[in-house]
């Protein structure tokens, strides 16, 4: 959804009834009425994934509704419903859509014509749609949990069901969708579960309906959100809830077994929000929790409102306490950093993961004695070696073939946190700390770019700091450290051909 747009419900029209009367007309001459180009996968043009997202129009709402049957590796059945406004004249609808088969599309309530093409689904509505125009989209398809390709993420499989992990091109492997942080969304997610399972998704719970065996679970976002950030947990789970600042809703999803174990960590959550409140303000959702999956998935996720974690982190005696809470803190500043504000483009990831990076940092200095400057000094010792294997934070390299959640590597964490660190150096605590503050209310709900942030660093700082972050966030070399001419970065190691 665009920066600032306020959503409003779109109905069907009263075109519908037209389109109902040509659209049965279509389905006797298929041949005759084919669009002449073969439909192909189309993109919004984001360098990294270059046929993610489609053009010609912004989403408004998802109401997603998941029928599980209590297999975890059988296709679940699901009805996506799409209300979205066009931006351009539109012969066909390109929607991100893979691992399900699709049974049927309708366009404002008349049947379309559908096909794949790469992983795009292509529907071809009855009538030309023009710029301007509102529609809905509903599909009705299999969400298949289990990829046959052996592709990253979608639904993760649990040993007690299903969670989600769609970051960064994979909530299009669990439902039809315009697949792009740019166009953030409001959600309704319904879950039809056997009983016996619990069924939680982003936002607050709009109440259960119970019938013949089986719990329907709705929830709803009250805040637009990237289709990344999606997250719907099926499991034999508990929800616990507490309040955390001012009155915030917390509630945590935990398996039911492990609720005692994991408590002294779930109560920490409280006083990590207000301690990030305290960093930049107020906390920018209506609830938040942490979901312990019992999965391996070798990375947690900061999926909107509920974030995602491997129930290991917690019960592997082998972690420091407080490295553990510096990664419940990353996550959580996500909220703020990359959910509440989303990036642009998948290039403005450093905008993310420099940010919870800094306050993962930050918080393992102030509650655990573990000096920012020592490991910002580590960091530019081997910056120079992430800048030549990943690329410069703001312009990293791309996914290697079967490996798209590759662009997550060292050049946009602390690579990317060391900037944050030279930019503090640079301009001095107090216009940093303003800054921070600054951007995450400007952009609270919205979408924005590295330019957008080098422009209000340059606004709050009162100075031109294009030159500084040019050096910082796209060379080849890190540049020296303001206030510590005498670090070091060490030369990058020669590659070994393979
Ligand atoms: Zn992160």
């Amino acid at each position: 959804m665009p920066l600032n747009a306020t959503p409003t419900p779109v109905r069907p029209r009263s075109r519908r009834v037209t389109a109902a009367l040509l659209a049965s007309a279509v389905s006797v001459c298929l041949i005759a009425a084919s669009a002449p180009d073969p439909a192909v996968p189309l993109g919004v043009g984001d360098r990294l994934f270059p046929t993610l997202g489609n053009p010609g129009y912004d989403v408004e709402s998802y109401d997603l509704h998941f029928t599980y049957s209590g297999s975890n590796d059988k296709p679940l059945t699901a009805v996506t419903t799409i209300d979205a406004m066009t931006t351009g004249t539109l012969d066909r609808i390109n929607l991100d859509f893979a691992h399900g088969s699709v049974r049927s599309v309708e366009v404002d309530g008349a049947p379309a014509r559908f096909t794949e093409a790469g992983e795009d689904l292509v529907v071809t509505p009855a009538e030309r749609l023009l710029a301007g125009t509102p529609l809905r989209i509903t599909v009705r398809h299999t969400s298949d949990p289990v990829s046959a390709k052996g592709q990253d993420g979608g639904w993760v499989r649990t040993k007690d069901g299903l969670a989600m992990a769609g970051q960064a091109d994979a909530a299009h492997l669990v439902y039809p969708c315009n697949d792009h942080p740019s166009d953030k969304a409001l959600f309704t997610i319904r879950v039809t579960a056997p009983d016996g399972y619990t069924a939680v998704a982003n936002g607050l719970p709009e109440g259960t309906r119970r019938s013949r065996g089986t719990t329907t679970w709705a929830y709803r976002t009250e805040h637009p959100m990237a289709t990344e950030l999606t997250q719907v947990s099926i499991g034999r789970s508990t929800v616990l809830h507490r309040q955390g600042p001012h009155g915030l809703p917390v509630r945590d999803v935990v398996p039911t077994a492990d609720r005692a174990a994991l408590e002294p960590w779930l109560k920490e959550t409280p006083g990590q929000i207000a301690w990030m409140e305290s960093k930049v303000g107020r906390y920018p959702f209506e609830t938040y929790g942490v979901l312990m999956a019992q999965a391996q998935t070798g990375f947690e996720l900061e999926t909107q409102t509920l974030s995602l974690f491997e129930k290991e982190l917690f019960t592997q005696p082998a972690y420091p306490k407080w490295y553990v809470d510096s990664v419940m803190v990353h996550e959580l500043s996500h909220q703020w950093f990359g959910d509440s504000v989303t990036p642009r483009t998948w290039s403005d990831v450093w905008l993310n993961e420099g940010h919870a990076t800094w306050y993962e940092a930050l918080y393992a200095e102030e509650k655990a004695h573990k000096p920012m400057e020592k490991r910002m000094k580590a960091a530019y010792r081997l910056s120079d070696s992430w800048r030549a294997g990943g690329g410069p934070p703001a312009r990293p390299k791309g996914p290697q073939p079967g490996q798209k959640i590759s662009i997550f590597r060292p050049n946009v964490y602390d690579g990317a946190a060391l900037a944050l660190y030279a930019l503090r150096q640079e301009i001095g605590q107090r216009a940093f700390d303003r800054l921070e503050r600054t951007w995450v209310t400007v952009n609270r709900d919205g979408v924005a770019s590295t330019s957008d942030f080098v422009d209000l660093a340059s606004a709050v700082a009162a100075r031109d700091l294009r030159g500084f972050f040019h050096a910082w966030l796209y060379a080849e070399k890190t540049p020296p450290m303001p206030g510590h001419p005498d670090w070091k970065s060490d030369a990058p190691k020669a590659r070994k051909s393979r």
